[in-house]
């Protein structure tokens, strides 16, 4: 026989934690009608998370954005360096200086990245990585300046450097280091870790990157490639790639999330912290906010294989006719 709890005695066991009572995301979850029910239940209100579910809903129109932003510290030793809708991070060490990502082309690198970085008390003759997330142009187009003109080696997934090798566009990086999955990175005493995630391209790579606030050491993760693939085999290799970053941002202890494309309210984070930098850092979700960015992305894949599995079977009729 079940003994009845009366509200204080339940109260009282939750509180001791004698209850399994449900977390807000397996309650998301059996609560949910679909992936994206889920997706969005889990965001709540979080604005971050909201923006997110909106630039993984099929179909989303991207809003006008600024063409460019001023350079920033988001934290002592990362800098963003923004064009408004791609950004590179720079990662600042007593060593020298590793970039994720170089923007869209060797204008912006020299109009956006090397006076940004100057503006910020850094030399951007002090270059020494340029870290290329995925083999697009928005992301590789300054590296080959910085190459030339600094030394710079490029890396990049060898998957994408074949990409790149096929397309053979004139503005790309002489092909230089290749990353490989868990890849370590070091310089001046930092130590980043480089993650294969397929999907959205063959080679891209989402890292794991220490940074610090004041005498406080945090982890963020970046992922490298947001805009799912449109055929099933690429949105599987992009789902098992959330899944498999998801276990190790939990393994590295990431509290910080960073994009290079602002789906994450990246923009008006970095003004928030231009505005109050005394003020919490809006970057700094925690673990538990940053687990769950990858899981809002997790969820709002399923859906989107759901989507694209029903759409086969109805052209399955129209095939066979
Ligand atoms: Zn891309
Ligand atoms: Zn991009």
């Amino acid at each position: 026989m079940t003994p009845r709890l009366s509200r204080r005695n339940f109260g009282l066991l939750a509180a001791a934690g004698l209850l399994a009572v449900p977390t807000t995301r397996a309650a998301a979850a059996a609560a949910a009608q679909t992936p994206y029910d889920e997706a969005r239940e889990l965001a709540g209100t979080d604005p971050v998370l909201c923006a997110l579910v909106a630039a993984l809903t099929p179909g989303v129109s991207y809003p006008t954005l600024p063409s460019a932003q001023a350079p920033i510290r988001l934290f002592d030793n990362l800098a963003m360096l923004s064009a408004g809708w791609v950004s590179a991070m720079a990662v600042l060490t007593d060593d020298g200086i590793v970039l994720i990502d170089a923007l869209t082309s060797p204008a912006d690198a020299e109009n956006i990245i090397v006076p940004g970085l100057r503006a910020l008390g850094a030399d951007p003759a002090a270059i020494k990585y340029v870290v290329v997330t995925h083999g697009h142009s928005d992301h590789y187009g300054g590296a080959r300046l910085l190459a030339d003109r600094y030394g710079a080696r490029v890396l990049m997934h060898p998957a994408d450097w074949d990409l790149l090798a096929r397309t053979a566009p004139a503005d790309a990086p002489a092909r230089d280091l290749d990353i490989l999955d868990g890849h370590r990175l070091t310089l001046g005493g930092t130590t980043l870790r480089l993650h294969h995630t397929p999907g959205h391209t063959p080679g891209t790579v989402s890292p794991i990157i220490p940074v610090r606030a004041g005498d406080r050491r945090h982890t963020a993760m970046l992922w490298g490639g947001m805009l799912p693939p449109t055929t099933l085999p690429d949105l599987r290799t992009y789902l098992a790639s959330v899944q498999s970053f998801r276990t190790r941002i939990v393994h590295a202890g990431a509290d910080v999330e960073l994009s290079n494309h602002p789906n994450d309210h990246g923009l008006e984070r970095a003004e928030q912290l231009r505005a109050h930098p005394d003020g919490p850092n809006p970057f700094l979700l925690g673990r538990p906010r940053t687990e769950r960015f990858t899981a809002v992305m997790d969820a709002m894949l399923r859906g989107r294989i759901a989507d694209t599995e029903a759409a086969g079977i109805r052209a399955e009729p129209h095939r066979c006719c």
